[in-house]
């Protein structure tokens, strides 16, 4: 894949960039590890103090960067403000937290006295997606960072623009060189640099056969790995649901990113006394959202982030149509020129259907009609992934006992899988495993080492 700035609005080519030769990528790696023995001996403020001025620096920058993700990938204008605005808390969340999360851990054994020092572990290489080009480095630089370690990103070939942006945020926040790096490479090369003894861990955001890779790698080498992979969330309603309220978070569970979240709610399971009245209001929210340039603040749906991607949802749509699922709206590119593809939904899917397992990463919604909570629970589990799931009813006692039997790693109540700095984030099955943000996701790369005094 070309390391390339596409505009999806329009398909026009901006800017193509070089890739790093095989000598520019040693010499990075080995200013990273030679970075981490000094980074390792400062203290968790001097730390503090280059993530700090990295989310002040994004939030003056915030219009200018912005516009380059909504360039790159095709997100809806608002949408990347948001996305900095939530960059930069995740930067400013581990500054002021990660002193208590990595604190000496004090134990009681039986003999002797002892505790668990954090200790970082050396140069760690992350691998990340196109989808939240500022959001995924920000949860993974952050808390590395606070740790002691060094890191090595390389971002997805689509995002270049916003790869340089991120890097010159740290050069400009006074961060050593080799602090934050970037490599400009491809998917397959980076799986081969995970051989490479001077790094330590290995976290990659994507797809399933990415992660798949770099996992295989990483197992080889003996390195620990973190994989965060796709998602076919079920959103379940249930008969006593606030119809109205859970058909406008229906929307921005399905639509937020143009349909482009590991997290968005993708298959939608109704009980049958709320069925109707639930695809019927969604279905008229989906016809109307106003389709066209992201840059533009009125659209309320833009392009998918590539025309391969958008290439990629009409065959999934395609070839479960020819399997025998009903479209019950859009199933088509949208009428204009760029990435687009029309709001769709899905019915009448079976497990023989490739929307059934399939995640679909794009304004596709599947409909699934249930007689009750237990065939609600049951479809819910039924899929390779255990990303998120959201339950939407009146009665949260009854959700947190339904919660309980969901196969997921998250379970939101009344409200899309979301993410803020302090929850964790990631899932089970093939979904990947480990978990990123809140105290959680710093204990990743760490040397849980043990002092015991006699
Ligand atoms: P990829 O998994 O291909 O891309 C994610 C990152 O992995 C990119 O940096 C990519 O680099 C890199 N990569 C690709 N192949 C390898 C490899 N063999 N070894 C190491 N790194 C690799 O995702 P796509 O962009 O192709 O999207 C395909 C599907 O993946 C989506 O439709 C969606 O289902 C899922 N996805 C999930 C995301 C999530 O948030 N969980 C995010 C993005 C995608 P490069 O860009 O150079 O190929």
């Amino acid at each position: 894949m070309a390391i390339q700035t596409v505009n999806p609005f329009n398909n026009q080519v901006v800017r193509t960039f070089d890739e790093m030769t095989d000598t520019t990528v040693d010499m990075l790696i080995e200013q990273a590890t030679k970075t981490f023995h000094d980074w390792k001996k400062t203290n968790y403020e001097q730390r503090a103090v280059i993530l700090r001025r990295v989310a002040s620096l994004m939030r003056e920058k915030k219009d200018y960067l912005a516009k380059i993700i909504t360039l790159e990938m095709g997100k809806l204008i608002a949408e990347a403000e948001g996305e900095i605005a939530l960059s930069a808390d995740i930067f400013d969340y581990y500054a002021t937290h990660a002193a208590t999360f990595l604190a000496d851990k004090p134990l009681q054994p039986t003999l002797g006295s002892a505790y668990v020092r954090s200790s970082p572990i050396g140069t760690i290489l992350g691998v990340e997606p196109w989808n939240f080009p500022f959001y995924q480095v920000a949860r993974f630089a952050a808390p590395n960072i606070m740790v002691g370690n060094t890191v090595l990103v390389k971002h997805a070939s689509m995002v270049p623009q916003c790869a340089v942006a991120i890097e010159d945020l740290f050069n400009e926040a006074g961060a050593p060189a080799g602090l934050y790096t970037t490599l400009y490479i491809s998917g397959e090369r980076t799986s081969l640099l995970v051989a490479d003894t001077r790094i330590k861990g290995v976290a990659l955001t994507g797809s399933e056969a990415a992660g798949s890779h770099i996992a295989a790698q990483a197992g080889k080498y003996l390195k620990k790995s973190v994989l965060e992979l796709g998602g076919n969330d079920a959103f379940i309603i249930l008969e006593d649901a606030d119809i109205d309220e859970t058909v406008a978070w229906a929307m921005v569970g399905r639509i937020n990113n143009n349909g482009q979240c590991c997290v968005a709610s993708k298959r939608f399971i109704a009980v049958e006394e709320i069925a109707d009245t639930f695809i019927e209001k969604f279905k008229e929210k989906l016809e109307q959202l106003i389709i066209g340039d992201p840059m533009d603040p009125a659209t309320q749906l833009g392009p998918m982030s590539s025309e391969e991607a958008a290439v990629h949802i009409i065959d999934q749509i395609r070839r479960s149509v020819d399997a025998g699922a009903t479209i019950l709206l859009g199933g088509t590119r949208a009428d204009r020129p760029g990435a687009f593809v029309a709001p769709t939904i899905l019915t009448d899917l079976t497990p023989e259907i490739p929307a059934y397992y399939e995640e679909i990463f794009g304004p596709v919604a599947s409909f699934f009609r249930v007689k009750n909570e237990d065939e609600a629970i049951a479809l819910a589990n039924d899929s390779h992934y255990g990303l998120g799931c959201s339950i939407f009813t009146k009665d949260i006692v009854r959700a947190e006992h339904i919660a309980d039997q969901i196969d997921a790693g998250m379970v939101f109540i009344n409200h899309p899988t979301w993410t803020q700095a302090d929850l964790p984030f990631g899932g089970t099955k093939n979904s990947g495993y480990g978990r990123e943000l809140s105290e959680f996701g710093i204990h990743e790369f760490v040397n849980k080492k043990l002092i015991r005094i006699s």
